[in-house]
């Protein structure tokens, strides 16, 4: 069934995955194996239900971007990409505004918005570690001094913000947590497993009696195919 499911992924992909190994921001509180399945272009959240939420939350944010960009003295860049080839990040950014109101009230040109949706948010209500880390990897590719993360309740339209600056500490703990992984592959075995199993998407490929197919062809696709990880090598040299 596995190799079934490999053939589907490589056909669909096919072009992707000969050049592409590139982590999203977003996955960096996954466990080491789902941030490299991932990478791969294995995608999660298939199932219906997921992919429900997703609409969900993929609504709000258009929403939001569509509002931020009727603002008077706000240009608003929405979906940016921002690529870190070195530490083979790339991800999409909800939003970079400009203009005359974000220069007065940040003192900068430009800043990077960053979209959450939540359940019902409490009232000290602050973002998690690993939205402040997925957005400081936007501000280090992109050179932009100040985010915000803007959280928006889906049960009831409340929403937080929160501003965000370059964490050092934060980001150095970033690229080391991915040079482990990126290491891992080079030397041609698969992280070690960090997370809960049994709550995992990845679950079926893992534990599959042939997941080791999967893994040599996650393994293969970073040190073979993957034309963009010159940059993590040249780089860890
Ligand atoms: S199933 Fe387990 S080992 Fe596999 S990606 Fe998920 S948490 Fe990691």
């Amino acid at each position: 069934m596995l190799r079934d499911i490999i053939e589907e992924i490589k056909l669909r992909k096919e072009f992707e995955l000969k050049t592409r190994f590139a982590v999203h921001p977003s996955t960096l509180t996954q466990c080491k194996r789902a941030i490299v399945l991932s990478a791969c272009g294995i995608a999660q959240y298939t199932t219906t239900q997921q992919e429900l939420m997703f609409c969900v939350a993929n609504g709000a944010h258009a929403m939001m971007e569509h509002i931020l960009g009727l603002q008077e003295g706000v240009h608003c860049e929405c979906e940016k990409r921002i690529k870190i080839p070195e530490y083979l990040l790339s991800g999409i950014a909800d939003a970079v505004l400009s203009g005359d109101r974000i220069l007065s009230s940040y003192g900068t040109e430009r800043i990077i918005v960053e979209i959450k949706t939540s359940g019902y948010l409490k009232a000290n209500y602050t973002p998690p570690v690993s939205h402040i880390a997925q957005l400081n990897t936007y501000l280090y590719g992109t050179g932009i001094e100040i985010g915000e993360i803007l959280t928006v309740s889906r049960t009831n339209g409340s929403y937080n913000t929160c501003t965000v600056e370059i964490d050092e500490e934060l980001l150095s703990s970033v690229f080391s947590f991915l040079d482990e992984i990126y290491d891992s592959l080079h030397g041609g075995t698969m992280p070690e497993i960090d997370g809960d199993c049994s709550s995992c998407w990845y679950y079926e490929y893992c534990h599959a009696s042939d997941a080791s197919n999967i893994y040599d062809y996650c393994i293969r696709l970073f040190n073979e195919t993957a034309d963009n990880t010159k940059e993590y090598k040249e780089r860890r040299k």
